[in-house]
């Protein structure tokens, strides 16, 4: 047995002066979209570079002194180092895009409890950490002044290999701090920024800050392995969304409450600007609004006052459409960490309704994190326009009363990060023939690109993956069985002039790994096919708790190992941004299927689009919103299925003639020149329309246009004088609230329209009752459109009243116009909202009355 370090670190490499430039590079993680910059790390020690994983500090520290000395009198090389810093410091100091906005928010805190920038920085498990990656150097492209903030996991997400039986083990590599690019906030006499949590039974949580430069981008990284804490609190930060509730609590807290602290550190000592807007991922970030509201009750206002303050300048974004994707804590736990001087001026009482499960379907022992979020948040959104219309349904509950369409959740669908996922090749492709690499200005149907030439990148690509793979399999053999050589297949596995289908992802039930096996003679006749033959490359982790999960990836594991078929189907171990790179491009196809609508929006097709991959996909999340015929295929949904087995059937059928019908005889139909010229097209296609809208940067600057300068607006005008709006509003929402059971829509007339014909108008004339509300405090609406059957309205358009008369003790009178525009059948109702001017949505205070 080999005797394992108890501890360990990395002793920083202290670099010749000459090789500044270097370490400055290193030390920006601009490098990990920045191909010059990684190609210089490459001259370093190219073999190096590769079996380190592109890890420029593992790499700096790694080569001998002799190599740095060499490098250091390389005149070449440090003149190639000098002008990339230059280029890096332009980048960090130009105006950019955000540069140009008025008014817009000083700064911007962005939370969530992954990032995932590198593969060399393991700080993520999936989609989430991945997105807000690329939120992160999205904003920084653009110049959006963000502050990420996150937790440190040591032993970040697990690492996957797959056993004989083809099951899934785990291992938790270390990592070590000192070994990456950040460095600890320190405050300004040298010792290490700390900041605090008190816990119950007088014991408190205290965190290192660890500071990542993304671009022009600050990430702060929360960390508890610190001496000061007992070993049970070290180890909160031990893992990504590591054990169950408590310890699961703990991490939410830092994440919340350490987070708001952290920046306030950060900001202090940095003298940088505070942020106006506070943007959470999911719930998981959620107790950051109540550190905010005990910041202002210690400025003197109420806990409400304080939570109108809180709620302009939040924005609560989720990520899941399954109820079981939420986070959610048992009530008593959440009392019990709350009775303590957590959260000075906040008691557990404020909070409990806050994250409570009060309505229809609830469950009264939850404290359910989402709904906190939303509370919290006046500003809320979903990641597709399909998961949009899917939140609305699921939190409806929450505004008992409005329609689903009506409810304030909007949605803005994810993008990713161009310059991460494209293909150094299809970049280098754009810049010689069409002059640039801006995803909007390319022009992808230009003959400035011949088919030839696009094809030979696309070939390139796939060759690159079918490498990738032979290796990766041999190191897997390799580790799994010391000593002894790789069978010979592993050196001829796939081929790279195979169409290609790519499918990896997490690997919930949803996601339907294995639905491609659900009739496995019909998919080993498509990958053995004589003249069409396809090859499929899965990759896929499953959470260490999900033995369902791993037994899906057991059942393709086996099924890929069948000896006519190992050469045409493999499963990869290890899924990872470092895998993922290389599989997107080299895939001629992107598969996804999952069970409509579970899939909130989807990115690794998006990835693919980048680089030319077709996508052949359910109607689901991002596909369901782009999907144009052209760009791919649609697996229709068999939403009319008696049953998930008749579904699957449905579905898997018609996935695997979409694929022997259409998709590989396009592929396989080549002209005099050995060309797929109609394939070709619809690469080019999708690299035209899709690339700009698949950006990242759209999907930040929609963020910043619709949510963030809004958000920091309201943020201003509620806070103004000192936060004289906000008393006033948590005044009017308490008034607002004690009189709205006695608001009523007492009578409503309505003329003009004895047999009503297109260009008709209908007068509407509604009787109110206000109770003790003015008629300032409502708007009153006509609600009209088709009337379906049962008097449900569809196609529904809204038009405010205006008050005629209004006698002290007697209903109010409003009336107004609606022009019948169109014909057929036609219906309306008259509704009451409260209304005030810094209520972000008529349905924000969840209180309606219609007439009946
Ligand atoms: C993009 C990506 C994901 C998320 O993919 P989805 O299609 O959104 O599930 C997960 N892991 C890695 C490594 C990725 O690059």
């Amino acid at each position: 047995m080999s005797v394992k370090a108890i501890r360990r670190f990395t002793v920083r490499t202290v670099l010749p002066e000459a090789l500044d430039a270097v370490a400055a590079l290193a030390a920006n993680l601009r490098w990990s979209w920045h191909e010059p910059t990684k190609a210089l790390f490459a001259r370093i020690d190219p073999e190096r570079w590769e079996a380190l994983g592109h890890d420029p500090v593992a790499l700096l520290g790694a080569v001998e002194p002799q190599r740095l000395d060499e490098l250091a009198h390389d005149t070449g090389f440090l003149a190639e180092a000098a002008a990339l810093r230059d280029d890096l410091t332009a980048y960090l100091e130009q105006p950019r895009w955000y540069q140009s906005l008025a008014d817009a928010p000083a700064r911007i805190a962005y939370f969530s409890p992954e990032f995932g920038i590198a593969s060399a920085i393991p700080q993520y498990s999936g989609g989430l950490g991945i997105l807000a990656g690329d939120h992160l150097k999205s904003a920084s492209d653009l110049g959006v002044p963000l502050i990420g903030v996150g937790l440190f996991y040591r032993a970040g997400y697990f690492r996957q290999a797959i056993d004989a039986e083809g099951w899934q083990r785990e291992s938790y590599p270390l990592i070590d701090p000192d070994g990456l690019p950040m460095q600890l906030v320190r405050e300004l006499d040298g010792s290490a920024a700390r900041i605090s949590l008190s816990l119950p039974g007088g014991e408190a949580l205290h965190a290192h800050i660890w500071q990542m430069q993304v671009g022009r981008v600050v990430l702060l990284l929360l960390d508890t392995d610190i001496p000061d804490n007992s070993d049970a609190l070290r180890g909160v930060t031990d893992r990504l969304y590591g054990g169950g509730g408590e310890h699961r609590l703990l991490q939410e807290l830092l994440l919340g409450i350490g987070g708001v602290r952290a920046i306030k550190r950060y900001v202090a000592i940095s003298g940088t600007p505070s942020p106006e807007v506070f943007h959470t991922n999911e719930g998981h970030a959620g107790f950051l609004g109540l550190e905010r509201i005990s910041d202002l009750v210690a400025g003197g206002l109420s806990f409400a006052e304080a939570l109108q303050v809180v709620r302009a300048g939040t924005l609560f974004t989720t990520h899941t459409p399954v109820p079981a994707g939420i986070d959610r804590f048992e009530a008593a736990l959440i009392e019990r960490y709350l009775s303590t001087d957590l959260l000075p001026g906040v008691a557990a009482a404020d909070v409990l309704p806050l994250g409570a499960e009060d309505y229809e379907g609830g469950d009264p022992a939850v404290f359910n994190m989402a709904v906190m979020g939303l509370r919290l948040a006046q500003r809320a959104n979903g990641v597709s326009r399909l998961h949009g219309d899917v939140s609305r349904g699921m939190f409806g509950a929450l505004w008992p009363g409005f329609d689903q369409d009506d409810v304030p959740i909007t949605s803005v669908t994810n993008g990713v990060h161009a310059p991460t996922w494209t293909d150094p090749r299809m970049v280098e492709l754009a810049r010689t023939k069409l002059g640039t690499f801006e995803t909007a200005a390319c022009d992808w149907n230009s003959p400035a690109i011949t088919d030839a030439d696009l094809w030979s990148v696309r070939r390139a690509m796939r060759e690159q993956l079918v490498a990738d793979a032979r290796a990766r399999m041999t190191a897997a053999w390799a580790e799994q069985n010391p000593g002894i050589a790789a069978p010979a297949w592993m050196a001829e596995l796939l081929d790279p002039d195979v169409l290609t289908i790519g499918f990896a992802r997490r690997v919930p039930t949803y996601k339907r790994l294995t639905l491609m096996l659900h009739d496995p003679d019909r998919l080993r006749a498509l990958l053995t096919h004589p003249d069409r033959p396809v090859q499929l490359v899965v990759a896929g982790k499953s959470h260490p708790a999900d033995d369902s999960g791993k037994a899906l990836i057991q059942k393709l594991v086996r099924f890929a190992s069948e000896p006519e078929l190992r050469r045409r189907i493999v499963f990869l171990p290890n899924y990872d941004i470092g895998m993922a790179r290389l599989l997107y491009p080299g895939t001629d196809i992107w598969l996804n299927n999952p069970l409509r609508p579970l899939e909130a929006c989807g990115t690794s097709g998006m990835k693919a689009a980048l680089n030319g991959s077709l996508n052949l996909s359910i109607l689901d999340g991002w596909w369901n919103e782009y999907y144009d015929a052209e760009n791919g295929w649609a697996i229709p949904t068999a939403d009319a299925a008696g049953d998930e087995a008749e579904r699957d059937k449905l579905e898997a059928e018609a996935m695997y003639d979409l694929i022997e019908h259409q998709i590989a005889p396009r592929f396989y139909d080549r002209d005099a020149d050995g060309l797929p010229r109609r394939w070709l097209q619809s690469i080019r296609h999708t690299l035209a329309t899709l690339s700009p809208e698949l950006s990242a940067d759209r999907m930040v600057r929609e963020y910043v246009e619709r949510l963030y300068v809004p958000a920091a607006h309201a943020h201003r005008a509620i806070a103004a004088d000192d936060h004289r709006p906000a008393r006033d509003l948590a005044g009017w929402k308490a008034h607002v609230a004690r009189e709205w059971p006695h608001v009523a829509v007492t009578h409503v007339e309505s003329g003009g329209v004895q047999s009503p014909q297109v260009g008709d108008q209908l007068k509407v004339r509604a009787h109110v009752q206000l109770a003790g509300l003015s008629a300032d405090d409502v708007l009153v609406e006509v609600v009209f459109g088709r009337a379906r059957n049962g008097d449900d309205l569809a196609d529904v358009h809204r038009q405010p009243l205006e008050l005629a008369d209004h006698e002290l003790g007697q209903p109010a009178t409003f009336t107004g116009t609606v022009p019948l525009d169109r014909s057929g059948s036609f219906g309306y109702n008259v509704r009451v909202t409260p209304r005030h001017p810094l209520l972000a949505s008529p349905a924000e205070l969840g209180l309606v009355a219609v007439a009946h």
